[in-house]
């Protein structure tokens, strides 16, 4: 056995593991990596690609993320804020495809209209979602931003059991860099807990190639997933935004961003074993085929867009997002293909919850969590 097979055969890795991974250049040894990672995914949470149809709910946002290009002070774009019945209209689609779940995401608000607003979404949605094939009606996964505790449970009671909020790098240092002064990783630290305490399958991620980040960066960042017990990974490289506070700063090239995107989801899948992983839509900027790549180096889960084709323009949170003209059934079909093509199945009708969660919720021997005995 090589030095590299051994490594990859491991079942618990050091740092020092983690960044040898990451340091991986030679074509070879990262089709070994994508090999490995391919076969964990397979045993760990299976044969199955879960769609989340994806509807961007508004681009209106209270906060000036540096990097982002629907930032508040980016008054070169129109701003938008779908109405709730097509929003719903959307979910019902999505259920009717055969997606199995969808995620809300928007800019962030924590007023109280959109507070209300999001929940009733929600509610309604679940439920004109029950039907046969689809018992608990589709699963709803937000992506909504930093909120209080008190929002969180109010969402999570109307019906939405999963949710995403991006770490964006766990490096207090680079936090603050890509941060205003007002955002501090501190609440966004303590609005994962709060998540996870309302009983959410909690999702986290970071931005790959951010200035001045570095390899030591992103291994802390999958130990910072496995410390923190998460059960949903959306990870994506870092791209300029036209209308963001960083155009002065330079990307990574494409191709080593790609690369070193891809080389992060092999290894969180070698490390974290049982958890969902995002081959997110930005993977797709940098290559064609970036989003099967991601899914050949163990991702499990694709976000299929569903926004109607007018907002789209509107909601580029970094340049060249891809699909900007394409219908919510073109991306569908296009989608399938792509799983397809990489030997993996489309998960039809199924939440597709993610293994771990289940599995830290039995350690925890919590049967008082409805949702998750409600899905068994
Ligand atoms: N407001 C919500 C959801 C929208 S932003 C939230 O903050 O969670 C969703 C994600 O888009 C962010 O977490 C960030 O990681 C990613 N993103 C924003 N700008 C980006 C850029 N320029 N390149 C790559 N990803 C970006």
């Amino acid at each position: 056995m090589t030095l590299l097979s051994s490594l990859l055969a491991q079942t618990g890795f050091s740092d020092a593991d983690i960044l040898a991974l990451l340091r991986l250049e030679d074509e070879t040894d990262i089709a070994q990596l994508r090999q490995a990672a391919f076969e964990v995914a397979t045993r760990e949470v299976g044969n199955s690609v879960y769609c989340r149809g994806l509807v961007e709910i508004s681009n209106l946002c209270v906060r000036d993320c540096l990097y982002c290009g629907i930032r508040k002070s980016n008054h070169a774009i129109s701003r938008y804020s779908l109405d709730a019945q097509t929003v719903i209209e959307a979910a019902t689609w999505a259920a009717r495809t055969g997606y199995g779940s969808c995620v809300l995401q928007a800019g962030e608000r924590q007023d109280a209209a959109f507070v209300r607003f999001i929940e009733d979404c929600v509610r309604e949605i679940k439920q004109r979602t029950i039907s046969e094939t689809l018992p608990q009606g589709l699963g709803i996964t937000l992506s909504l931003g930093e909120q209080s505790l008190e929002t969180y449970r109010r969402w999570f009671n109307a019906g939405a059991h999963r949710y995403l909020l991006r770490i964006e790098t766990s490096s207090p240092a680079l936090f603050a860099r890509i941060h205003p002064r007002e955002q501090s990783i501190k609440s966004r630290l303590q609005a994962l807990a709060d998540l996870a305490s309302v009983g959410f399958q909690v999702g986290t991620g970071v931005m790959i190639g951010l200035p001045e980040q570095t390899l030591e960066d992103l291994a802390a960042d999958i130990r910072f997933f496995a410390d923190r017990d998460i059960d949903m990974i959306g990870m994506g490289p870092y791209i300029t935004a036209t209308g963001g506070a960083m155009t002065d700063e330079s990307m990574m090239p494409s191709h080593d961003l790609l690369q070193l995107s891809l080389k992060m989801i092999a290894v969180t899948r070698l490390v974290l074993r049982d958890v969902n992983i995002a081959a997110t839509t930005a993977l797709q900027t940098l290559a064609a085929d970036g989003r099967e790549r991601g899914i050949a180096f163990g991702a499990n889960v694709v976000m299929p867009n569903m926004t109607p084709v007018e907002a789209r323009a509107n909601y580029q949170l970094y340049d060249g997002k891809v699909c900007l003209n394409e219908s919510r059934e073109e991306c569908s079909g296009c989608l399938a293909r792509r799983i397809l093509s990489v030997g993996r199945h489309v998960g039809h009708n199924a939440w597709g919850d993610s293994k771990h969660y289940g599995r830290r919720n039995d350690a925890r021997d919590t049967p008082k969590n409805s949702l998750q005995s409600r899905q068994r």
